[in-house]
């Protein structure tokens, strides 16, 4: 195995070396689910969802927890302000569960337009309070914690000791600090860098556990920490989730996991960077926020016209993990262009024929495929060799070059390996309809056609206004006719 991965923590790429051999851990920060999954949900699904694929290809046998914030989430990310969740629910008056169920629901739905596979596991903070609680109790017994008033904050300074506190963002004590406001008079910390592990429920505060300091709620930090040992080990391989993670929330789950094991919690710390939208940062407020539905459907000023969840997926695909996305409708056109041709060229790959002898190496092409990928997942690497394999098939197709009957055999196998199940690109959704749909549209479409060319044109016009009457829109293009669901 020649796998490297970036490592947060080192800030340099590693040879991948398991804890367990053949076993794999992983753990990605999922969604505080208050609101329509976005783009910001879109990356780290998709990223992890290839590093999942991926690690299977090479045999790993992986176990995948990738956890629901459905409590402790405050709005400001720190330990004051309405929790995220309950706030949703006031404003809604629904119970905070109908909350978490709707947009867990809608999250599954997003995650399966976009071909995500679903993790081994994926937990939620409000079905291990008592595994949250246990280890608070651990941090206090060990000393690295104390309680006031019914809230357990992590002493940072006393952690900072015995283990240095911001080694995942560079950040030292000092520095959190000065990015940090001063404490104002009510605040109970000893220091503003402590950070609650456990807080008192205010009387108002509707999501609230008994625990041996009265009724609070666990903080945001805590769930992570508590989940990934549960199902993972006091140590696992990779961690992972998007960049604005590192700090607090990830710095924060080392400093608990080591003043509660006395052991760091991860080998290898994976992070994407960030989307953009048009250059800008996206913001509810710059009128920028684009949810995934949106996407699909075409529904937003900025949109013009509907990206298919595929495309979406291919656009993200196309940039290294650690790069910062830029969404523009030009870009996602591109990417459409792209990702169609890369369809095409795999139905035409089925279609040929072989030669006597081949006149072009797949064995070096699949080489260069598995080294793109054992070099830190580069997929945008990985896709220009697909479409150095695009073009020989176009080649094979005009008779300009050839392949023997076992080469052909290798490059329809490398294209089903890497397009469909690492990259987790399907043919399928282009219409947002599935196998099926697409098949009997397909046949629909034919039959038009003929009726078409033998000018029988009640039947052709018949076809179209019956399908459009339940939702599905088709255009007569110059050769072909293409359809659409109609939303
Ligand atoms: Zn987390």
């Amino acid at each position: 195995m020649n796998l490297q991965i970036y490592n947060t923590l080192s800030r340099k790429k590693e040879k991948f070396e398991p804890i367990n051999n053949k076993h794999v851990g992983m753990y990605v920060c999922g969604p505080t689910v208050y609101g329509d999954p976005h783009l910001g949900h879109a990356r780290p699904a998709i990223t992890f969802d290839v590093v999942f694929r991926y690690l299977q290809l090479l045999d790993y046998n992986v176990r995948y927890v990738r956890n629901i914030t459905d409590a402790g989430h405050l709005e400001n990310d720190a330990d004051e302000g309405e929790d995220k969740i309950a706030k949703k629910a006031r404003l809604e008056q629904l119970e905070p569960m109908e909350i978490v169920q709707f947009y867990t629901l809608s999250y599954h739905k997003a995650m399966k337009a976009l071909n995500c596979m679903p993790p081994s596991i994926e937990p939620r903070a409000t079905g291990h309070i008592i595994e949250q609680i246990e280890m608070v109790k651990q941090i206090l017994k060990n000393d690295f914690a104390y309680e006031i008033n019914g809230s357990v904050y992590l002493d940072v300074t006393k952690y900072n000791e015995k283990y240095p506190y911001g080694i995942l963002s560079g950040r030292n004590i000092e520095d959190t600090l000065e990015g940090t406001r001063k404490l104002d008079r009510q605040s109970e910390k000893k220091s503003a860098v402590d950070f609650a592990i456990w807080k008192k429920a205010s009387p108002k505060h509707i999501m609230r556990w008994p625990s041996p300091w009265g009724e609070g709620f666990p903080g945001w930090h805590m769930e992570c920490s508590a989940m990934s040992e549960k199902y993972l080990g006091k140590t696992f391989d990779i961690h992972g989730g998007g960049m604005d993670l590192v700090f607090p929330h990830h710095e924060a789950e080392i400093a608990q996991s080591n003043a509660c094991n006395n052991c760091a919690p991860v080998k290898y710390w994976m992070h994407n960077n960030m989307i953009t939208v048009d250059g800008k940062k996206m913001g509810k407020s710059l009128g920028n926020f684009i949810n995934l539905d949106e996407f699909f459907t075409g529904n937003h000023k900025k949109l013009e016209r509907a990206y298919s969840p595929m495309t979406i997926r291919f656009f993200i695909l196309q940039a290294h993990y650690r790069s910062i996305v830029d969404f523009s409708n030009d870009s996602l056109q591109a990417a459409e262009k792209g990702f169609i041709k890369l369809i095409t060229a795999m139905e035409t790959l089925q279609k040929l024929s072989a030669s006597k002898s081949s006149t072009y190496s797949v064995k070096k092409l699949e080489e260069k495929c598995y080294a793109a990928m054992d070099d830190d997942f580069n997929t945008p690497i990985l896709i220009a060799h697909l479409f150095d394999g695009v073009r020989i098939i176009n080649s094979i197709k005009d008779g300009k070059e050839s392949l023997s009957l076992s080469d052909l055999d290798k490059l329809k196998k490398l294209f089903n390996t890497f397009v469909l199940n690492v990259l987790g690109l399907t043919s399928a959704k282009e219409n947002g309809g599935n196998d099926l749909t697409n098949e009997v549209m397909e046949v629909l479409l034919k039959i038009r056609s003929n009726a078409k060319s033998t000018k029988d044109f009640i039947t052709a016009d018949l076809i179209r206004e019956e399908l459009k009457k339940i939702n599905i829109q088709v255009k007569d293009g110059r050769d072909d006719s293409i359809w659409q669901l109609k939303n």
